[in-house]
């Protein structure tokens, strides 16, 4: 099943895609708190429903320039260095553990919006992503095997960075993860019912028009099971949250003489099955007046 959110005013408003691709408004059947109907036995039961029901539901109006982010999490996690192309690339070792970073929950965005650039972000890279979303609360799993029953699904992520921010400034790489628009999340969660394995997936990203990231997420070097125990033994995950899973090569910092983002440029996102963004990339208000400038990236 495809779930989006659609902004309808001052509202959000659940939906999803029918098989004939039609858009279905799903306020009828969905109530309640992320908690509620993000559980993944629910979502199985909307699921069913769904594919036995869904004419009975209104049919939604346009709504490519209204889809939000499928979901507002109130953890973004971010782990780095997850695909021997990125790390290669970066020049670091592939490291023993996963890398784990946060990234601030109120850089979500959806998948259409601009994505903004300030002028003191001028090393604004890409990294397309499986992002992973928490379906309930999850905390000392057993294993690995117990991860899937905890997953409510998948979407597409960029897990935007500004590498200036992000390796030349000091201390953790929320800094660079972390501005206004820098984690967009969708157009869909896509249930597991709807994407048997996560782990075979192709992922791309383009940049007006360029393909510049090319990859597959059977190249992860720690897999989504893995990545949801892991992170279980060391901190509580509540539905709604999500993990961005890493990123193979093909990122600006990985090419060099190639620019960063700047205003004016067109980011596309995709993984085959859980759908694309496109993203215009527009200058941010100024924020510079009380920052120093940080030593230039080599
Ligand atoms: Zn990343």
């Amino acid at each position: 099943m495809r779930i989006l959110q659609v902004s309808d005013g001052p509202d959000v408003r659940p939906a999803a895609v029918d098989p004939g691709g039609a858009v279905r408004m799903l306020d009828a059947w969905i109530d309640g708190q992320p908690e509620a109907w993000l559980h993944p036995e629910a979502l199985c039961a909307l699921d069913r429903r769904f594919q036995a029901d869904y004419a009975r539901l209104p049919v939604a109006r346009e709504v490519r320039g209204r889809v939000v982010a499928p979901v507002a999490p109130a953890q973004v996690i971010s782990i780095g260095l997850n695909y021997v192309s990125h790390a290669r690339e970066a020049g670091l070792e592939l490291p023993p553990e996963p890398v784990v970073a946060l990234k601030s929950p109120h850089a979500v965005a959806g998948p259409y919006d601009d994505l903004p650039i300030p002028e003191h972000a001028r090393a604004v890279d890409w990294e397309v992503e499986l992002a992973v979303v928490i379906g309930r609360r999850t905390q000392y799993l057993s294993g690995p095997e117990d991860s899937s029953a905890r997953i409510a699904g998948y979407c597409v992520a960029n897990d935007l960075s500004d590498r200036e921010w992000l390796l030349a400034r000091q201390g953790q790489w929320t800094k660079g993860k972390s501005f206004e628009g820098f984690a967009p999340l969708g157009p869909y969660l896509v249930t597991p019912a709807s994407l048997p394995d996560p782990g075979d997936l192709s992922l791309g990203c383009w940049v007006n028009g360029t393909r510049m990231q090319a990859g597959s997420t059977a190249d992860m070097r720690f897999g989504v099971d893995f990545l949801v125990f892991y992170l279980s033994q060391f901190m509580v995950l509540a539905a709604g949250d999500v993990i961005l899973t890493g990123s193979p090569g093909g990122n600006a910092l990985g090419r060099p003489g190639q620019a960063y983002l700047r205003p004016g440029d067109r980011l596309v996102s995709e993984i085959a099955g859980l759908g694309r963004q496109a993203k215009r990339c527009v200058r941010a208000p100024a924020g510079v007046a009380r920052t120093r400038a940080g030593p230039a990236l080599a």
